[in-house]
């Protein structure tokens, strides 16, 4: 037993003299060192080809993520004179929304809230869904809560007074999907883009003031952060859509339709600019 130890221990040392940093992680090797049979010595063929990078994080290259930007870890090998350097790239943050503003009103017209992140100072227009000035065709929740059409072809118009010219507007939805945490009855629906007919095309479609929206988000919903529930509902998520070059101010139109029967059930949809 304790013979096995030694010749580990040197087979260590010897494949520590020829590290290169970009193998396995060091720590993994721990585990085989401590499992002190005879059969351990004979595998020590993985101890040796694990025991090689040792990695220090460089607090002065580390960039932290916010809603504008990716961050980054920077680790540096320090049992190398080949100077190895690996980066995690760290996901950008959503968006600080604070406290939304008292939901502008006015007779005849679709209400919105407005809000702004606190961090970026991105700014949104969030449209009530419920609050459409014209519907063609029936919404599937009769429980009034969301709204998703039941046959390919219904829309929804919203109206009001834009109050002043947007620029470089991200539009997205908000709402949830159907989607069963066991991934039994999922109907692929995955994302703006898995629609029944696989033809490459969205499963809704977004006009402002009559000019068509191009779709270009084709992540997954999970992607975009929806994660499944127990009971068939997914969690509500913000779903980015695509961008508009710009909106003018005054007379505002948004039409809403459901192109697929793999669309959403959505409570708002929002428009993002700074
Ligand atoms: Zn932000």
């Amino acid at each position: 037993m304790k013979v096995s130890k030694i010749l580990l221990a040197s087979a260590m040392l010897g494949s520590m003299m020829l590290a290169s940093c970009g193998g396995p992680e060091a720590g993994e090797s721990t585990a085989d060192a401590s499992a002190s049979t005879s059969k351990a010595a004979s595998s020590k063929k993985s101890s040796t080809s694990k025991f090689s990078a040792i990695w220090s994080k460089d607090a002065s290259q580390h960039v932290d993520a916010n809603c504008e930007h990716e961050g980054k870890d920077v680790e540096v090998c320090i049992n190398s004179s080949l100077g190895s350097v690996k980066e995690t790239v760290i996901a950008k943050t959503p968006h600080t929304w604070g406290t939304r503003s008292e939901k502008v009103e006015a007779e005849g017209k679709t209400g919105y809230w407005t809000n702004e992140c606190s961090v970026c100072h991105t700014k949104a227009i969030i449209i009530d869904a419920l609050d459409w000035t014209k519907i063609e065709g029936s919404n599937k929740d009769n429980t009034g809560a969301t709204l998703k059409f039941s046959t390919n072809g219904n829309y929804a118009e919203y109206e009001f007074n834009m109050p002043t010219a947007l620029t470089n507007v991200t539009i997205g939805v908000y709402g949830w999907v159907d989607y069963w945490k066991d991934g039994s009855n999922n109907n692929d629906q995955r994302g703006f883009f898995s629609t029944k007919a696989g033809d490459g095309s969205a499963n809704v479609g977004v006009k402002v003031n009559d000019t068509d929206l191009t779709i270009t988000n084709t992540k997954t919903y999970e992607e975009m952060g929806m994660t499944a529930g127990e009971n068939g509902n997914s969690s509500f998520c913000l779903c980015e859509m695509g961008t508009m070059a710009s909106i003018a101010a005054g007379d505002f139109k948004l039409t809403y339709t459901r192109l697929e029967s793999y669309n959403l059930n959505i409570t708002e949809i929002w428009l993002m600019y700074k």
